[in-house]
């Protein structure tokens, strides 16, 4: 069914519909005014005094550059976490909508689902990892609001055709969600790019893993200029700090940098899993399209604990659905994938 806007203003809690923002009257000045008495601020400190850009207006503005998207299509939050969150908070009744999703898959949208009182219908994917696409549209009902998708998937490392996410995005009476956390590492182009056909789709990106910056706290959600203001409607103000604001805007001048620092995530990554299949005890190595490798072991749990006591940690997967004996190892520097191979090698 073709979705519009009309329809996702309908699929808006009333509350929030309705809810009249919290404003600063900053905005309205800048530019114009060279005196602030209006926040209570302290004079000293520059430039941390001051409260920080509500809607982070030049970072947005260098970021719809990149991405060939408009600023009024960027919501930036804490994380890609907090784009998660809001979206529960902005289109789920608590104890009446729903959220569709799949397993396994990244544990967030659970976890916020059930912070909102939110049911969570999970649809397991097929055994080959693959979108179980018509198990899913029929997992909805009237009451289902969101449908998240990961792709590449988190934790089994696999991106979505297309045309599947198509059919779901079509199909699907809600937002759907991708969330596209991995999308640097992936062959697979970003949905970035068909934003503007679908207006029910939300794209999310984040600085915390190709970009090497988890720490800084950033993430991204694309969509419908619609969408994005009521997550700005709903957004704590000052969500993302000054300096947070500064660092992404340098480092998004080190987008070469950046690809560089991917290419090399990529070659470290063929060689690791080339290496981790011949090892004897090894069973299954799946095709990966992220930073990491889900790879099926004969004893988990065990592994993992041997690895654990040489002080190496990777995250054991294996009570997730379909991931029974499952280790799922992020890559490193080609030392580090050395260190664990030459761990799995003595215990294997
Ligand atoms: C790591 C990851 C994120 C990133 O979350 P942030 O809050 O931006 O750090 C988002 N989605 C998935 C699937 C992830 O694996």
């Amino acid at each position: 069914m073709r979705k519009t806007c009309d329809s996702i203003e309908a699929w808006v809690r009333p509350n929030i519909r309705r809810l009249k923002p919290y404003s600063s009257a900053r905005n309205e000045f800048s530019g114009v005014a060279s005196v602030w008495l209006d926040a209570n601020e302290s004079p000293f400190n520059t430039p941390y005094n001051r409260y920080p850009d509500p809607l982070q207006s030049a970072l947005k503005q260098r970021l719809a550059g990149q991405r060939g998207v408009a600023p009024e299509q960027i919501f930036l939050g804490v994380g890609s976490d907090e784009a998660i969150d809001l979206l529960y908070r902005i289109f789920c009744q608590p104890g009446k909508h729903n959220a569709v999703s799949i397993a396994p898959t990244y544990g967030m949208y659970r976890v916020c689902a059930e912070i909102n009182d939110v049911a969570y219908r999970e649809v397991t994917l097929n055994a080959d990892f693959s979108l179980p696409v018509e198990a899913i549209l029929q997992a909805a009902d009237a009451d289902s609001r969101l449908l998240f998708l990961c792709s590449p998937n988190n934790p089994t490392g696999n991106a979505f055709p297309a045309a599947d996410i198509e059919r779901l995005i079509n199909g699907f009476d809600g937002i759907v969600v991708v969330d596209e956390a991995y999308i640097d590492f992936s062959s697979q182009p970003s949905w970035l790019g068909r934003l503007c056909e679908f207006p029910n789709l939300v794209v999310l990106q984040t600085f915390s893993k190709a970009w090497g910056s988890a720490g800084v706290r950033l993430g991204m959600a694309f969509a419908l200029p619609l969408i994005i203001g009521y997550f700005n409607k709903v957004k704590y103000p000052y969500n993302i700090g000054e300096p947070v604001q500064r660092y992404a805007l340098a480092m998004l001048d080190r987008a070469d940098e950046v690809r560089r620092w991917v290419a090399d995530t990529l070659a470290v990554r063929s060689r690791f899993v080339e290496q981790l299949a011949a090892l004897p005890s090894v069973r299954q190595v799946y095709p990966s399209d992220a930073n990491f490798v889900l790879v099926r072991v004969d004893e988990a749990e065990l592994l993992y604990d041997r690895l654990v006591a040489e002080g190496i940690v990777v995250r054991n997967r294996s009570t997730v659905t379909l991931c029974g004996n499952c280790l799922r190892i992020t890559i490193g520097t080609a030392d580090e994938m050395n260190v664990l191979l030459e761990a799995m090698r003595r215990y294997l």
